[in-house]
């Protein structure tokens, strides 16, 4: 029997693939206290859970994998330098700090890849874009990178949130009726502040 995969527990709870991929990783701080992605074949697992491959695509990808184990350690590298360079981007965001300039040439070299991996095409009578290229490893950061930028050109963005639980980090967007979504998750964030308050409380009598 396989050992159940640990970002199958994951809530998607950001609202955009963007967010929901920098929310494979709890941050106490600069550390993290837990990743749930060990390897590409993580990231791919979870890229189909989210809506961004078929399971025709990750089964072609996972083979990859196999084939091109070198490529596939490099894809990974790749991909949790994307993660952290758009946690910082999302996390500057919505606390109103400053963005790094690194992080946002990460993105637009990206954006670039991307943008030539784009076709603009005739469907019945409308235009749409498609992917030219879906067989390959990057076409998942693709994908999160185009969710990114369209997260942070819409007029959704300042609704960003970073949740505001100790050792989380986790990034929403806040639809609630008067922005006051503080929690990436009722349950266990705000459960867990709830707790200590009480806590708080109870020693102070
Ligand atoms: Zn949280």
């Amino acid at each position: 029997m396989n050992e159940p995969q640990d970002w199958k527990q994951l809530k998607l709870v950001g609202g955009q693939p963007c967010l929901d991929f920098v929310n494979t990783v709890d941050r106490d701080g600069e550390r993290y206290s837990q990743d749930w992605f060990r390897d590409t074949i993580d990231v791919i697992g979870w890229a189909q859970s989210v809506g961004l491959l078929s399971s025709a695509q990750a089964e072609a990808l996972l083979r990859q994998v196999q084939q091109q184990p070198e490529q596939s350690v490099k894809f990974f590298n790749q991909a949790i330098q994307l993660r952290e360079a758009l946690y910082r981007i999302f996390s500057a965001f919505a606390a109103k700090r400053s963005q790094t300039a690194d992080d946002l040439q990460l993105l637009n070299t990206l954006l670039s890849e991307m943008q030539g991996h784009l076709r603009f095409v005739a469907v019945n009578s409308s235009f749409t874009w498609e992917w030219a290229e879906t067989n390959q490893l990057d076409f998942i950061l693709w994908q999160i990178v185009r969710s990114a930028t369209d997260v942070l050109t819409s007029s959704d963005c300042d609704r960003l949130r970073e949740c505001a639980g100790v050792g989380c980090g986790w990034v929403f967007l806040d639809f609630s009726r008067n922005r006051s979504r503080r929690w990436c998750d009722m349950e266990d964030c705000g459960n867990r502040a709830k707790a200590n308050r009480h806590y708080e409380r109870k020693r102070k009598k």
